[in-house]
């Protein structure tokens, strides 16, 4: 007999007619997650997914760790299991919730049986073990109508369960559910914070990373690397597209007016992103970008560079503190990788003085003497996929 993981249906429960298609995604990354730690079986049950052990070869523990940080879940549980036996059910919530019983001043008992031969009904149960628990717990009184802790009682067909205390879920929802994108994610500290809040909302992420060697490093590489790795925690199986810019920044070096470098790279990443959006079905792109942080974030840049998109760009973080950013970083774990010192792209060939507020036509002037269509497709022809589990 074991115990099994509960996990609260977040923003789904909200859902009309296609309700059932965003849980069969939640469930189906939900076994994926849990593929390392063991065999689960994996249902839905009234806005409640079950995660149950097929053996006692699970890892209960790494998967409870694991389904924390699954979108589409609003709050998680464990459930001790017991013997479908009265006592043994008092037994077990009265060692299971003591810390929660302690600790609070009211409570009440709720009771489900799904299996109808059990001998009493569900508000019998309730009733005898919220008997025994308040003779046990002579400081907390009953209170059915308000109380501070609902003890949770489940009668099902291999075994009873007592639910322990709900811990707060990773929220949003369920990742796929919202489409595809793609997102271009350097190795600094924003773009890996807008790329979990993309995924946060449900979205499939295709990470898309431009890479300058031998002007940026191989270990640049690996850092960008590191952070998608890191990032699959929350998105699941990435994809990550390393696209070679050298060769295109050397052009834009050689044939472009300095002060339209930052722009006119930009645009090419907006093209490569756009290839790479079409060939994946994606409906849009995200970036890091941030209002005002640097020369080629103004509003006047954003709209130079986006006008090579055909796909909305969004920028979860266009009005975010720094402060702010930093700390969904820390949180989610990528700060520490993001702030090792390997250069990127970005601040190879960096003008002294960059337009900030750069007009279309003077940029599409700039970058006339550019083979543009050639350099899109030698860099799409050359790209390197790696996938990370
Ligand atoms: P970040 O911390 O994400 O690097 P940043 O503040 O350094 O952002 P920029 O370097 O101007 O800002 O980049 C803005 C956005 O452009 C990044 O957030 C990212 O989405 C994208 N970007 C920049 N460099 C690259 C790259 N080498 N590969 C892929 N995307 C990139
Ligand atoms: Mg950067």
């Amino acid at each position: 007999m074991s115990d099994i993981i509960l996990l609260k249906q977040g923003e789904i429960v909200l859902k009309g007619l296609n309700r059932r298609s965003f849980e069969i995604k939640l469930m189906s990354n939900v076994r994926r997650r849990l593929k390392p730690f063991g065999n689960f079986r994996v249902y839905t049950v009234q806005s409640t997914v079950y995660v149950e052990p097929e053996d006692d070869n699970c890892d209960m523990d790494g998967a409870f760790e694991a389904v924390k940080t699954i979108f589409g879940v609003a709050s998680v549980s464990r459930a001790a299991a017991c013997d479908k036996d009265k006592d043994a059910i008092f037994e077990t919530a009265k060692e299971y919730l003591r810390d929660e019983m302690l600790a609070a001043r009211s409570f009440k008992v709720e009771s489900k049986r799904s299996d109808k031969r059990f001998p009493m009904t569900s508000i019998q149960l309730s009733q005898y073990v919220g008997g025994l628990l308040a003779e046990e717990f002579p400081h907390i009184k009953v209170d059915v109508h308000n109380p501070e802790l609902v003890v949770n009682l489940e009668v099902r067909d291999y075994a009873a369960y007592v639910h322990g205390p709900n811990i707060k879920g990773a929220g949003g929802m369920p990742v796929g559910a919202n489409g595809r994108v793609v997102s271009l994610l350097s190795g600094g500290i924003d773009s890996p914070v807008s790329t979990y809040l993309a995924a946060k909302r449900g979205v499939q992420i295709i990470p898309v990373h431009f890479f300058s060697f031998p002007y940026t490093s191989q270990q640049a590489k690996e850092k960008v690397l590191e952070l998608a790795q890191i990032l699959t925690k929350y998105c699941g199986r990435l994809m990550v597209e390393i696209v070679p810019f050298t060769h295109i920044q050397e052009e834009i070096r050689d044939k472009c007016p300095e002060e339209y470098f930052t722009v006119i790279m930009r645009r090419f990443m907006m093209r490569i992103s756009q290839r790479i959006a079409d060939m994946n079905g994606c409906a849009a792109m995200i970036t890091g970008e941030n209002l005002g942080q640097v020369a080629s974030q103004t509003m006047e840049a954003m709209m130079a560079t986006e006008a090579c998109a055909r796909v909305p760009v969004l920028r979860p973080l266009i009005c975010f503190d720094k402060k702010e950013i930093v700390e969904i970083a820390r949180k989610i774990g990528t700060f520490e990788t993001s702030i090792l010192p390997y250069e990127d792209c970005c601040t190879v060939f960096t003008p002294k003085h960059p337009r900030t507020k750069p007009r279309l036509e003077d940029v599409e002037k700039a970058e006339e003497p550019l083979d543009i269509d050639g350099l899109v497709e030698e860099a799409v022809q050359n790209i390197e996929r790696i996938t990370l589990n």
